[in-house]
């Protein structure tokens, strides 16, 4: 008996039309990107068990690899996920549901109509704020005017390059009141999955509580440490996500078959390609690279943070699993300070949680609590280097979905879960 299988089915319409369609748009997808603007995307909620779920993904991952990207699977636990759907697959992600057993929940109708007020113009005033997202010029633009506004704390740093030839750029922050030999050294990592965009939002707005509150205790964190904090590690990336397609994750290198970018989150230097990363590099999320640190902007990035002395923490920010997750990301062994790194790491949750009473999972390595995932810059941190205070942030959102009138909120947090962490990690004695 035939059994109809969706995704053969499906394969075999689209290799009709990729047919038709090949010699008419190979150039013109080459010469040029239109925006995308996704129009008519759904995004659903799907659960169910781990398997059909991991199933489903695996299916899902064979088709995108085949025909560009149609479904953008976010996986947000063993038992749960979300996905774009585009208006042509809604039935054949109907029929797949179905057949696997899971559950899909509608969120939002049209993902275009939220990416459209996410942009609106009346959400930015004047000069740089926190009521909407700017482009990666604009961010740059407020870490130079801090470093004119207060040149004796701050310096402007260049943390690396881009394949575009931008500058990965930074502000380190080192009071010098409090600069004594041996100051141990806080890097802050954010915005490397370009379409990440609370992560550059709130990584500003934490600089901004360094330099401007008059709060003793934020003070203090400020003076206590050597702040190197770079909110968009991606900058090819981040500025391709405003102008052409919302949802790019990789960076914007060319691969020699003509697909773009490569996972900057997959690229580092340690158990590279093991776990959760392909060797495709036109899979739209989680290509690898072509070798570890094939990626001007993590190579270049790593020779920085390998020259900052004293380094004692290192924490990178994404978005939006909400949670925060420990080396190692594919593997569930503990590391030596694994205990204190949840003692601290709960203190943290317990500081953000007081803001805005949003629970985060965690602490716990991303094996236990997301997926295994390798080549991570966190890992490759703690591998390499061994610093000792090494911590991932997912923030909150809804598919990299977070309302600009309200980024303020998840920067009080980060702001109050750095403080506990660094009050907690003082407790354990890894500073003075
Ligand atoms: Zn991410």
């Amino acid at each position: 008996m035939h059994i109809a299988d969706p995704l053969r089915e499906a394969n075999a319409k689209m290799n009709c039309l990729f047919v038709l369609l090949f010699y008419f748009c190979t150039d013109a997808f080459a010469a040029s990107v239109d925006v995308k603007t996704y129009s008519g995307y759904r995004e659903y909620q799907v659960t169910g068990d781990k398997e059909s779920l991991d199933k489903f993904e695996e299916s899902v991952r064979r088709f995108e690899a085949r025909f560009q990207e149609q479904f953008l699977i976010k996986r947000y636990s063993a038992t749960s996920l979300q996905t774009l759907v585009s208006p042509e697959l809604v039935a054949f992600f109907d029929e797949y549901v179905q057949k696997l057993n899971l559950r899909a929940t509608l969120i939002f109708d049209d993902i275009s109509e939220i990416i459209q007020q996410e942009k609106a113009p009346s959400l930015r005033k004047k000069g740089f704020s926190w009521s909407a997202y700017y482009d990666i010029d604009d961010i740059y633009g407020y870490l130079q005017n801090m470093s004119a506004t207060y040149p004796q704390w701050t310096e402007l740093v260049v943390g690396g390059e881009s394949y575009e030839g931008r500058q990965i750029k930074g502000l380190r922050i080192n009071t010098p009141e409090s600069r004594t030999e041996g100051k141990p050294a806080i890097f802050i990592e954010s915005g490397i999955h370009a379409r990440e965009w609370i992560t550059p939002a709130t990584t500003t707005y934490f600089i901004n509580q360094l330099l401007t509150s008059d709060n003793p205790d934020i003070e203090a964190l400020r003076n206590q440490f050597d702040w190197h904090i770079f909110p968009s590690v991606n900058p090819d990336g981040y500025h391709f996500s405003f102008t052409k397609d919302r949802m790019w994750r990789k960076t914007r290198s060319k691969s020699s078959n003509g697909c773009y970018g490569a996972d900057p989150n997959r690229n580092w230097d340690y158990n590279w390609l093991k776990h959760g990363a392909n060797d495709n590099p036109c899979d739209y999320q989680v290509y690898g690279g072509s070798k570890p640190f094939s990626e001007i902007e993590t190579r270049t990035l790593s020779q920085y943070i390998s020259n900052v002395e004293n380094l004692l923490g290192y924490i990178a920010f994404h978005a939006d699993a909400q949670m925060l997750l420990l080396p190692y990301s594919d593997s569930k062994e503990h590391n030596d300070n694994y205990n204190d790194l949840v003692t601290i790491g709960k203190t943290s949750l317990d500081y953000g949680y007081k803001v805005n009473h949003a629970k985060y999972d965690g602490p716990a390595t991303a094996a236990e609590v997301l997926y295994k995932a390798s080549g991570g810059s966190m890992d490759w941190v703690r591998f390499a280097l061994g610093t000792q205070l090494v911590y991932t942030y997912e923030l909150r959102g809804y598919y990299f979905y977070w309302p600009p009138a309200l980024i303020y909120q998840q920067g009080d947090e980060v702001t109050q879960m750095m403080l506990g962490l660094f009050k907690e990690a003082g407790n354990l004695g890894y500073y003075k």
